[in-house]
Parts: C-alpha cells; structure tokens; sequence
C-alpha cells in the first residue's frame, strides 16, 4: 500500500495538493478576524470609563477563539494597557509571540515551578493564600528581582479569592514581604450580566461594598495599586462598578452582554464564520435529511451542503435552528448538524453554485449573525460558543 502510494506521489505532475492547503485557509470553513473591530471596540469601552481608569484586555482561551496575539495587539492600539489570560501557557504563549505588555494570569497558580515560570516571564500571579506569597517571596529573593502580583478576595462568587475573613492577615504578609510589589487586589463580579434591577442589582451592589470594606484595609497613600472589580457586564451596567481597571473580555470582541445599557455604546463583533457550499442536490418532496431524518422536506427541495460541523464548533444543538447568509438572505439550515457537515435548503435561493462561501456568523448585506443568536436557540453562552471554534478551522486576520 505505502509504495503504490510513494508511486503515486513520485509521479504528481502538478502542483503538491499540501501547498495549496498551506496557501489557503479558506478552502472549507475558517473564522476571520477583524484586529480593526477589536481596536474600534475598545476605543469605545474606553470612552465609557472615567479618563484615568484603565481597561484590562482579557485574552484568554486564545482571545475567545480570535487569536490570542492578535487581540492583544489590537487592543493595545486602542488603548487596553494590560492584558488578563487564564492561564501560566497562555501568558508564555503571549510573550513568545512578542507581546510585552503587563499581563494577569487570572486563575490560581500554587506550584513553585510555574510561580518561577511566571517570575521569569514576567507574568503577574493572582495570589490569595499566605503559602503563595511565601513562595513568591522565595524566588523574589532568590531571581533579585521583584515580584508583580495582585491579591484576589472572594466577595460573593465561591470560586477564587480569600475569603474576606482572611484579607487582614494576607495583606499584612504581603507588606512584610520586601520582594513582593502589590500590583493590585480584585475580586469578581456573579451576576453582572442579570437584570439591571431585581436579585442581580442587589447582589452586585453587596459585592461592591464587600470591595469597598476590603479596600479600606489597603494602608493610607497605597498608589500604584490598581483595585478592579467588573467584567464586561459590569463595565456596561454601573460606573460605580469601575474603580481603577475594568477587565473586559466579551466586550472587546464586539458585543454587548446586557440586554439593555443607560446609554448608547458602539460594538462591532470581531468574528466572521464562515465555510463553503461542497455539494448542492435536488429531491422531491417527503424526503428525510441527515441523521435521524429530523427534517422531511414538504416540498420539491434544492439542498447544498456546507462543509463544516458540530466537530468545527457549530453545535448540534443549533440543528434545525439557525440561518445561514446567502447572498445577504437568510437561508435555513435543515436536519441534524453533522460532525462534519450541515445541510442548508437554498429552494428559494437557487442561483447558490458549489464552491460559495456562506456566513455562519457575522455581517452579510443587511442580515447579521450573533454568538447570542446561537446561544439564545442553543441554551448556551456566547462566551461558549466563541471558545468553541476548533483548531481545525484557520483564523484569518483580515
Ligand atoms: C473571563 C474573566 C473576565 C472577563 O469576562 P467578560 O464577561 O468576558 O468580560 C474578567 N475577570 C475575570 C476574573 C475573568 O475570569
């Protein structure tokens, strides 16, 4: 079998297929990205906040699947001057590609060797326990460098952060450590994205002034640390909510997770999805498509197949219920979302031809797509669905 095919190969006359796919990215499906909608974007956060606080870019998850690097950059463009990544890799990765600015790993990091790694890398830890800064402390003494680091308390999420019993003891460490330079103390808002009244409006502002309390601890004339609360939602919903850094992710992408705000603010999503039409079919009425025949045609159909699946990132709970553009038309998707396929019935819009490109998400013509559209026919977030695209589908940075 492998010599017939090295035959094969050895006697190819044309052009090596492998080259063709390295110089096109968008033979099936891709995810194009806009650094220009990122900038624009936080542009305009930026104007939403007082002149002296500052916006986090947060680029985790390889910037909510646009490209960690490039967000990052577009986002410095437009005035972002420190970054916010999950985890020690993804703060690496960023400083191999050459980004330089002040970077917050936000989850927690206890092992000695990855503290070391982000020492080295000049990553700045979130630390919330006294054995964390007591090794901090130790390779600050041992590198003869300081450590950057921001504090994180608890005030009403359960997930990371000290509890605000123990902020006393742990600031009081922190001071006594030499090494050890506070950068910054934070905590995360639950329910910034519910109602702007009701149980949401009243946990936020408990956890505002749980922030307070914990901000009245930090000692008089304490400048230089940075105290940061909201996310996006809570960027959009309350200024109150801002203090001297907002740390926003889903936002800079292009939307907006509140359903209202006070006031108009500009997004423009940063994403397109997109993939090509490989097949285009016509049946007769009665005819059951895809797995479990969950779409029967009711009439003469013309089909095409797209080729791009629930393994790219476009769920199959989504089967059924999306739109795709067309032309600038909306045109149903129908049947089971494959692995690897979907079906899209172009009756009504027959001049579609094999080998067209059409838009998943995004702007085409009048009609746009959202990560909400999805999330809201699909029981999901749009921060799951844009974390959901596959390496399998090249970023195109246009
Ligand atoms: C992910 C994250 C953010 C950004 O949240 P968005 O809702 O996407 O703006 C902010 N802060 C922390 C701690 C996070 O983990």
């Amino acid at each position: 079998m492998r010599d017939a095919l090295a035959t094969v190969q050895n006697d190819f006359l044309g052009k090596k297929p492998l080259d063709l796919v390295e110089s096109d990215p968008r033979q099936r499906a891709w995810v194009e990205v806009s650094p220009q909608a990122v900038e624009a974007n936080v542009i305009n956060l930026k104007r939403h906040l007082a002149k002296d606080c500052e916006l986090m870019a947060v680029v985790k998850a390889d910037g909510y699947g646009h490209g960690a690097a490039t967000v990052a950059r577009a986002a410095s463009k437009g005035g972002a001057t420190c970054l916010g990544v999950a985890t020690l890799q993804e703060g690496i990765e960023l400083r191999n590609a050459g980004v330089q600015a002040p970077t917050l790993v936000l989850g927690n990091i206890t092992d000695v060797e990855d503290l070391r790694a982000c020492l080295y890398w000049e990553l700045m830890p979130t630390l919330s326990s006294q054995s964390q800064v007591e090794i901090c402390q130790q390779l600050a003494q041992e590198s003869g460098r300081k450590f950057l680091v921001h504090l994180k308390v608890d005030t009403g999420m359960a997930r990371l952060g000290c509890d605000l019993k123990d902020v006393p003891d742990l600031l009081d460490k922190v001071y006594k450590c030499s090494e050890i330079q506070l950068k910054g103390i934070y905590s995360h808002l639950a329910l910034a994205d519910g109602d702007l009244f009701g149980e949401a409006a009243r946990f936020t502002e408990l956890q505002r002034q749980r922030f307070d309390d914990v901000l009245k601890l930090l000692p008089k004339g304490s400048a230089g640390i940075s105290r940061h609360l909201a996310n996006s939602a809570g960027t959009l919903r309350d200024r109150n909510l801002h203090y001297d850094m907002v740390r926003v992710g889903l936002s800079i992408y292009g939307y907006n997770p509140l359903n209202q705000v006070g006031e108009a603010l500009t997004l423009r999503p940063a994403l397109s999805l997109k993939a090509r039409v490989t097949l285009i079919r016509d049946v007769p009425a009665g005819v059951g498509i895809s797995y479990g025949h969950k779409f029967i045609t009711q009439r003469q159909s013309r089909l095409a197949v797209v080729g791009i699946g629930y393994a790219d990132g476009v769920l199959r709970a989504l089967s059924n219920r999306i739109d795709v553009l067309v032309n600038g038309e909306k045109v149903p998707q129908v049947g089971s979302i494959t692995m690897d396929q979907l079906v899209i019935d172009i009756t009504d819009n027959l001049n579609l031809e094999v080998g067209e490109v059409v838009t998943l998400l995004g702007q085409d013509g009048k009609n746009r797509v959202t990560p909400q559209d999805w999330s809201q026919m699909s029981g999901s977030i749009p921060w799951e669905i844009l974390c959901g695209f596959k390496d399998r589908l090249p970023r195109l940075v246009i």
